[in-house]
């Protein structure tokens, strides 16, 4: 049994010194539960499986049996650490050290996940148990890598055991200089396209007789990168189209090859989707083959994730009134959608979602750390906003 303390920095430092490197746990859902069990929450443990992956456990807690329904979700699944060796401090160790706490997670996101515990610690302390609402912790062991067995099928059991929610923050650490000065609404969508093009193989001097996939697998390149997929839009830059590589692989200069392939990576805005861009995709392919029987041209696609966009509404006014009256700042808040893709793309069809955490400063790199006042701020900004949705001020 672990001691059960809601210091944001002490419960901060416990999930660290778990080396939850997905898919392992270590121990760090334990901590979560135990902290929660003792605030009164239901735990529910949701391991998932699926043939080719790894099971992975998860965590859904929940307090309060009616009225608005806030949740928040979060990932106790780190990234390895790399060369060890390379770490002032042990990855593992979580010390502190010049008013920082380092270790593997800090940042990304075992802090937030602290935080956010320990606000809702002090906001039951001060308010008690019946603060009139619903509050869910979404805790998935497995976002860093597939996010198969996570957040995914973990919304499915809500929506499956009738649970609603009305909002949801999503822990990342979305900050850029100062804790609070930018959230993200949105996140562009990701998508390979694994292509293929088989031709038919022959000598360079009888190319009569045989089918040149490079020649093809260029007219199909150049086809998709002469025009922008779009101009972008209010809340999102255009989508991005890169050809990370291509290649034949074939060393002699007197064969014509008979095959070549070609990766291509999307990052795109919501005026795409999955399923459009696959359809474009098959189009641009047909368009070209279509003239060439002999060849043909397949693809697989993998590491796709929707965009997501919360149109900046009740929850976003409500998050930026809370920084406010926290930070004492008046500037703009951010409000951006840019970066890598996060789970909040599992979320955006059951509510309104939005994400909120620490600085992005050195995750996922050696030396990742997180400094104490930003935890402490961060801890104040979470509590407000629970004062703030549940009507306590
Ligand atoms: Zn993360």
């Amino acid at each position: 049994m672990n001691k059960i303390d809601f210091d944001y920095v002490a419960l901060t430092q416990a999930l660290v010194k778990c080396p939850s490197v997905t898919p392992y746990d270590e121990g760090a859902l334990q901590i979560v539960e135990e902290h929660l069990n003792n605030l009164g929450f239901n735990c529910t443990r949701l391991p998932f499986s699926e043939d080719g992956f790894d099971d992975i456990d998860n965590l859904f807690g929940k307090i309060g049996e009616s009225g608005k329904h806030l949740a928040f979700a979060g990932h106790t699944d780190v990234v390895p650490p790399g060369n060890e060796e390379s770490w002032k401090y042990p990855p593992f160790s979580a010390t502190i050290a010049d008013g920082k706490l380092y270790g593997r997670g800090a940042e990304d996101m075992k802090g937030s996940v602290a935080c956010f515990i320990s606000a809702t610690s002090s906001f039951i302390k001060k308010y008690s148990h019946n603060f009139g609402g619903q509050l869910s912790l979404i805790i998935t062991g497995d976002e860093e890598k597939e996010a198969v067995n996570g957040t995914k099928k973990m919304m499915e059991w809500t929506k499956n055991n009738n649970i609603v929610f009305n909002h949801c923050i999503v822990g990342e650490p979305t900050s850029n200089k100062i804790v609070g000065d930018k959230i993200k609404i949105g996140r562009r969508g990701s998508i390979n396209f694994f292509v293929t093009v088989k031709g038919v193989q022959g000598h360079t001097a009888n190319s009569q007789r045989a089918e040149n996939p490079a020649h093809l697998l260029i007219i199909l390149l150049n086809n998709i990168i002469s025009k922008p997929l779009d101009d972008g839009n209010e809340f999102y830059l255009p989508s991005s189209l890169q050809i990370p590589t291509f290649d034949v692989g074939n060393s002699a200069a007197n064969v014509i090859p008979e095959f070549a392939r070609a990766t291509v990576n999307i990052r795109f805005n919501d005026i795409h989707s999955v399923e459009s861009l696959t359809k474009w995709f098959q189009d641009n392919i047909d368009k070209v083959f279509t003239n060439f029987p002999k060849a043909s041209c397949t693809f697989r696609t993998d590491q796709v994730g929707e965009s997501y966009l919360t149109n900046p509404g009740q929850l976003c006014s409500l998050v930026s009134a809370a920084i406010k009256e926290v930070s004492g700042r008046n500037g703009n808040l951010e409000m951006a959608t840019d970066g890598g893709t996060s789970d909040a793309r599992f979320i955006k069809n059951y509510c309104e979602v939005l994400e909120l955490g620490l600085v992005n400063r050195t995750l996922h790199q050696v030396n990742e750390n997180v400094n104490l006042s930003d935890l402490k701020e961060l801890h104040d900004i979470y509590l407000r906003i629970l004062e703030n949705y549940f009507e306590k001020n």
